[in-house]
């Protein structure tokens, strides 16, 4: 059946490199054309034929008051009425810079004392990443298999051949060189962790986490994985940089790091880069962390780091609207719609016969289609996941919209009521039959 989306999708292709302006909303591992949404409101998107679905993508994570929430369409309004972009500082930069800081904070710790703000995520990661080698003099990156920390080219590594091996371009068009400046390791693995410190750990300035990884479906770090991380960078000399760009402000109002300091698991990161739910669905992100180490970022310090729209005011707007309503009513309603969804989720699959864990970190979960949730990219990737795509499509036939990739979470919102969660219960066990066939 042919409908408005197929026709965006030919039209689209012919001017977009794949008809999109990022890669998996293109369906690649689900088949079909993308759904080209027209407009979003709370729990709910609607399609260019006019479908309306429930949505559980969320933007990938920002809109965590829901689309479209009249407080945030309101401030970034007003903004826009007073200029879109100036290139030169405001107060509103000092309100949101401070509001990061106060949020990032349990008890004593305070481990965010100075913030710059940036566009995206993977200018947030990328400047992290320069900040920690002029920091401290040194050239290697440790970063784990299956994390995402966004497009930069020393981020697109894969593993060698061995642990202490240092890492192969991820993507065409990274010079060896510059992946080889990164060391690729498995996650949740303490060994390797101990081994390439013990190998290069006078050569590397900075580890790089997900604070809990959800870019190859939900995995969670082991406990005290974390606070072991930050403990042999830190005996090593080097950075701990615990990227909470998905995680931070979303699954706690002090992000992961908040949800594991509150359980017991205390450590300091030295730098923290958030995006997403800090931009309320406007570009947005963000760097923060010791004050010694964020003032050699120029002008203070010897690190470059610009942009012309850095601090943009309807951003920026949109990210104090949006912390300043993420009350703790918000995080316990979207917690609370996780664990039904994730409940019903479990429920469907056992009921109809397929293999499957629902991992989950905080608010955070997905779907993995093996018996246990999976602990690094290899078990990650080991699922069936070829049972996906018929249970995404049934899903969104029912009219549910979930991430268009089983390697992705499913992001819930302050916005989805009784009756939106109803229907996405109503269409689990049909999808969960369609996933065993
Ligand atoms: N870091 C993490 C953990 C992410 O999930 C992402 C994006 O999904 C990024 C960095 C990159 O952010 P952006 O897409 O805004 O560049």
């Amino acid at each position: 059946m042919s409908d408005r989306n197929d026709e965006l999708f030919d039209r689209a292709r012919a001017v977009i490199p794949g008809g999109v302006n990022s890669p998996v909303r293109a369906y690649g591992s689900v088949g079909g054309a993308p759904r080209f949404l027209a407009s979003a409101q709370g729990a709910y998107v609607t399609d260019a034929a006019d479908t309306t679905y429930v949505d559980l993508v969320a933007s990938w994570g920002p809109a965590l008051l829901g689309h479209a929430h009249p407080g945030v369409v309101g401030a970034v309004q007003d903004a826009a009425s007073r200029g879109l972009s100036f290139g030169a500082p405001t107060e509103a930069e000092i309100e949101l810079a401070a509001l990061i800081a106060e949020r990032v904070r349990v008890g004593a710790a305070a481990p965010v004392e100075r913030v710059r703000l940036v566009s995206t995520g993977t200018e947030a990661t990328m400047t992290a990443i320069r900040l920690a080698r002029g920091y401290t003099g040194r050239d290697l990156l440790v970063k784990f298999s299956g994390h995402y920390h966004g497009h930069s080219d020393g981020l697109l590594a894969a593993a060698g051949s061995g642990v202490a091996t240092l890492a192969l371009p991820g993507s065409a068009g990274v010079p060896a060189p510059i992946a080889a400046q990164t060391l690729v390791i498995d996650y949740n693995d303490l060994d390797q962790v101990r081994e390439v410190f013990s190998v290069h750990g006078d050569r590397i300035a900075a580890v790089i986490v997900e604070a809990a990884a959800a870019n190859m479906g939900v995995v969670a770090p082991l406990p005290g994985f974390n606070a072991a991380l930050a403990d042999i960078a830190h005996a090593h000399g080097a950075l701990l940089i615990l990227d909470e760009v998905l995680t931070g402000f979303r699954v706690h109002p002090a992000g992961y790091w908040g949800l594991q300091q509150e359980a017991g698991e205390r450590y300091t990161p030295d730098l923290f880069t958030f995006g997403k739910v800090v931009g309320g669905g406007m570009p947005l992100a963000a760097l923060g962390g010791r004050a010694d180490v964020m003032d050699a970022l120029a002008p203070t310090g010897p690190v470059y780091q610009a942009g012309t729209l850095s601090g943009n005011p309807l951003s920026v707007a949109a990210g104090i609207a949006t912390l300043r309503l993420a009350t703790p009513a918000v995080y316990a309603r979207v917690d609370a719609a996780a664990s039904t969804v994730a409940a019903a989720l479990h429920d469907a699959l056992e009921n109809a016969g397929v293999v499957h864990s629902v991992p989950r970190a905080g608010s955070l979960f997905g779907v993995a289609f093996a018996a246990e949730a999976p602990r690094s990219y290899a078990e990650a990737t080991a699922q069936e996941a070829w049972r996906y795509p018929a249970f995404f499509h049934a899903m969104l036939d029912a009219g549910v919209s979930l991430p268009p990739s089983v390697y992705e979470a499913w992001f819930l919102t302050a916005a989805h009521d009784e009756e939106a969660l109803a229907q996405v219960l109503a269409a689990l066990p049909a999808a969960a039959r369609a996933a065993a066939a």
